[in-house]
């Protein structure tokens, strides 16, 4: 599988996400260009910035991509 993440107009290494928002991102201000959006902490002070669609894909990725629970695990227990 990709280690790849579409993210805006990026392609994220999955490696490289810190953390990802669980709210959206509100300042309030009336021309902010990212409300709505949710805000992946990328590593060395990097920050991209995800629609919904895109970060439920990028959070479906990770899970699967940190092992855990894959489904070829394990298949005799
Ligand atoms: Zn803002």
């Amino acid at each position: 599988m990709s280690i790849l993440c579409r993210v805006d107009d990026k392609h994220i290494p999955l490696y490289r996400v810190m953390w990802v928002a669980a709210t959206p991102h509100f300042c309030g201000e009336e021309d902010c260009l990212r409300e709505g959006f949710y805000e992946v902490r990328l590593e060395q002070d990097e920050s991209v910035w995800a629609s919904v669609t895109e970060r439920d894909d990028l959070i479906a990725m990770l899970e699967t991509w940190q092992g855990g629970l894959g489904p070829e695990q394990d298949p005799n227990w």
